[in-house]
């Protein structure tokens, strides 16, 4: 039996902006061919046994080529699978959808289109810009800028475009936009004419430039305006001042450095970007296993993790020893932060107890109340961590064992990394070991004076005390949720403190 293929749009990157009849395919695909520009969670729903074959361009580079998409699809629809072609926007905008049906009719393969929002319109509405506006634009024409100049056969025709009577949006146009500008003044379109382009419409961190046809050029080029973008040209341009409604990202225009070790930072880089913030990823330390048997966990009745890698290492070496989680099935177990409980949870263990206070203090806090009280605890972390937990049991009479499970070591980033970190806007800390290790690495005289400095909580900001360097802010919950929030209220309390000024 042949099987069917859906050549899906995903739309234009903002996942509230996929249809539901996408959403519905995507969960019951067997096998999804997905290009880039797809938002980040589209194949969440996929089932966890389905084939997922990303057949776009790498990182700008080279592409699968069209001829082995389409021959895969068709491959797999003749095995039987079910098949989504899920593409960014819509299908048959600029999406290559029409050639892949042409072959799948061909093929003999049967099909069915679902229709995305498309970029063009969409990224345009979300800057406050409507395509077609009464009195302003009763036409508008999607175009493509990715014209080959040297091609004469891709040529557009100038003279038609210039005299459009509407709205023009340039699809895949950014690097040629000094051309198309210069292209449509010459044809005879104001040189006034109001552009607006959209940089990552409806994704985090979107960003609206606006100029006219004589300067949108220089403007995209003096603010480094990427892909994907789309190029409105026409007088509704003019409306994204006023309609604009999308509130400004709380960290856009920042640069943020990020010090903890690279495993872990994807998180915390991730939200940041998402906040509209330049990220600079500075790993200052990196972590290793220290090898080890299986530890036998049978005598405790309590077992502290406090961190999402010791957490990983320890089911490391539960694995290789030949077990699993039910090693811990007789204590109770504690975690301190959310992350360490998340790690725990993603292993099928919910933490007993994890600490309002993410710190070593706010677990033995959170101890000294439980019943039965405990009488054998294993503190598993990294071989350099302090000795507050273990000394506070002891003192209530825990009999406490430590086990390092891995340590901490320094990593130098390149020279040009340090520097761009070393001029952020904000350099956040998430524990004293980043602190130690980026000041190791700097000379700390190199740190730029309007540096802000980000600190998790009072165990890093002592570390950075003790360094002679002063926190500016510092997290009143010591995870990355408590740090997040306190570097956003510090932005606005700047902004607010400038405008007071003024
Ligand atoms: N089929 C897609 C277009 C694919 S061509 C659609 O219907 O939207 C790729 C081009 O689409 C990009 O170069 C850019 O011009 C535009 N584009 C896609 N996603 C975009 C986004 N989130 N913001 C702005 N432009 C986007």
């Amino acid at each position: 039996m042949t099987g069917h293929v859906y050549l899906v749009g995903a739309g234009p990157g903002d996942p509230g902006l996929m249809s539901v009849r996408a959403l519905q395919l995507i969960a019951q695909a067997d096998t999804i061919l997905y290009d880039r520009l797809i938002p980040a969670s589209a194949l969440d729903d996929a089932r966890p046994d389905a084939e997922l074959l990303f057949v776009g361009k790498q990182g700008g580079g080279e592409s699968v080529p069209q001829e082995d998409t389409e021959e895969l699809m068709v491959a797999r629809a003749r095995e039987g699978r079910t098949v989504v072609r899920l593409k960014g926007g819509d299908p048959f905008v600029f999406g290559r959808g029409g050639e892949e049906a042409l072959a799948l009719r061909s093929a003999g393969i049967p099909y069915e289109i679902v229709p995305g929002v498309t970029a063009g319109v969409a990224a345009a509405a979300y800057a406050g810009i409507p395509v077609t506006h009464r009195g302003l634009s009763s036409a508008v024409a999607l175009v493509t800028g990715h014209e080959d100049p040297g091609k004469d056969d891709t040529a557009l025709d100038w003279p038609a475009l210039a005299a459009f009577p509407g709205t023009l949006v340039f699809y895949m146009g950014v690097r040629a936009l000094p051309h198309i500008a210069e292209s449509l003044i010459a044809a005879g379109r104001p040189a006034e004419e109001p552009v607006a382009i959209v940089e990552r419409g409806t994704l985090p961190g979107q960003r609206t430039v606006t100029g006219s046809l004589a300067t949108i050029a220089e403007a995209a080029r003096a603010q480094d305006v990427r892909a994907p973008s789309i190029t409105v040209v026409g007088p509704v341009a003019r409306l994204a001042g006023e309609l604009s409604w999308l509130p400004p990202a709380p960290l856009a225009g920042l640069v943020v450095a990020v010090t903890r070790a690279r495993t872990q930072a994807s998180e915390l880089a991730r939200r940041l970007a998402s906040l509209g913030a330049r990220v600079v990823q500075a790993p200052v330390i990196h972590t290793v296993p220290l090898p080890g048997p299986a530890p036998d966990l049978a005598p405790y009745d309590l077992i502290c993790l406090t961190s999402p890698v010791g957490v990983a290492a320890l089911f490391e070496r539960l694995h290789a020893g030949g077990t699993d989680a039910r090693a811990l099935a007789g204590a109770r177990v504690a975690a301190i932060g959310p992350g360490t409980a998340e790690a725990l949870s993603a292993r099928g263990i919910v933490a007993d107890i994890v600490p309002a206070r993410a710190v070593a203090e706010g677990l033995v806090e959170a101890l000294a109340g439980v019943t039965p009280p405990v009488r054998r605890a294993l503190i598993a972390r990294a071989r350099e961590g302090r000795d507050v937990l273990p000394d506070a049991l002891r003192a209530q009479g825990v009999e406490v064992d430590v086990l390092a499970l891995y340590e901490t070591i320094a990593e130098t980033p390149p020279a040009h990394i340090l520097r761009e970190a070393l001029a952020a806007d904000y350099i956040t800390f998430t524990s004293a070991s980043t602190v130690r290790f980026f000041l190791q690495a700097i000379d700390t005289a190199g740190l730029s004076p309007h540096t802000r400095i980000v600190s998790i909580g009072p165990i890093t900001s002592g570390a950075l005390r003790e360094h002679g360097l002063e926190p500016h802010v510092e997290a009143s919950t010591h995870d990355i949720d408590g740090l997040i929030q306190a570097l956003i209220a510090d932005v606005a309390a700047a902004a607010a403190g400038s405008v007071g000024e003024c």
